[in-house]
């Protein structure tokens, strides 16, 4: 029987319910984090749980709780749900009032709710390649706050699927933002390009380790906007995210990307990947 995190405590899936009035369900007031779990341990979980505790207050949501005490409880859910490999998700809403879109005041209890699920890393894809198309960004302009409005996120992934394609990379006017669920990267003559941070894309964890590989490795990571021309031109097509990790994009709106293969960039970082795996792991 799989457990759920609600408010703190550990209940079965049945059990696992959330009020008709929770903001989180009537407004997508509230945001949330995917952290990995790797040998029964959570990667990079300090990063993860200071960027919540950011997108928490980018959204003046007061929650009563630390990296320290986030780390306890996902720990909680991976121990009980015996997780080796795979992933936890946890959201905060602002929890359950009579629906209004002013804030509640006094501020009421905030939901939260946590999940976990079990799969192994995606070695066949790394090593073939995935595809993707193009779209427009539709979404709305703090997408810095990983936060549970994710229309725009949703249209855009579905978008792809129709299209056959694993990942939809978002550009506005033309300048490439990031994926439906990811950061996108460009590499051409050696230099890695992709968006810098700032409103318009989610600060990466696997993108910060891109950064840190990059810096290990001798690769220049230039954070320098580009747009939808430059990326099909690329050498090698790279997307990121805690799930997926480190993907080459092989075919991007149905042409082949470089060589149409996997490029030594691409495999660089996902070689050195498990460096961090090894070493940032609780
Ligand atoms: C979560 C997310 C990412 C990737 O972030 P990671 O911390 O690497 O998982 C990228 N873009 C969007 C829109 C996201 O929601």
């Amino acid at each position: 029987m799989t457990k759920v995190l609600i408010n703190q405590k550990l209940v079965d899936e049945q059990e696992a319910t959330i009020p008709y009035n929770d903001r989180g369900f009537i407004f997508g007031d509230g945001i949330y984090e995917y952290i990995r779990v790797y040998n029964n341990k959570i990667f990079t979980a300090k990063e993860h749980f200071e960027r919540l505790l950011r997108s928490a207050n980018e959204i003046g949501l007061d929650i009563d709780h630390t990296v320290d005490s986030l780390t306890e409880l996902v720990k909680e859910l991976v121990v009980a749900n015996k997780v080796v490999n795979g992933g936890v998700y946890l959201q905060i809403t602002r929890g359950a009032a009579p629906r209004d879109h002013r804030f509640p005041t006094p501020p009421v209890e905030p939901t939260l709710m946590g999940f976990s699920k079990s799969y192994g890393r995606p070695f066949k894809d790394m090593d073939q390649g995935i595809s993707a198309v193009t779209t427009k960004d539709i979404r709305w302009l703090r997408c810095d706050i990983k936060s549970l409005n994710l229309l725009g996120n949703v249209l855009a992934r579905e978008y792809a699927e129709k299209y056959n394609a694993d990942e939809a990379i978002q550009h506005r006017d033309g300048i490439v933002t990031e994926g439906s669920a990811s950061n996108a990267y460009a590499v051409k003559d050696g230099v890695i390009y992709t968006h810098p941070i700032n409103n318009y894309i989610l600060n990466g964890i696997t993108r910060q380790v891109v950064s840190w590989i990059c810096e290990d490795e001798g690769i220049p990571f230039k954070e320098e906007t580009f747009d939808v021309d430059f990326l099909k031109n690329a050498d090698e097509v790279i997307i990121t995210n805690t799930s997926v990790e480190i993907m080459g994009v092989i075919k991007l709106d149905g042409e082949q990307v470089g060589n149409g293969e996997v490029g030594p960039i691409t495999k660089q970082l996902q070689t050195r990947f498990n460096h961090y795996i090894d070493t940032r792991c609780i």
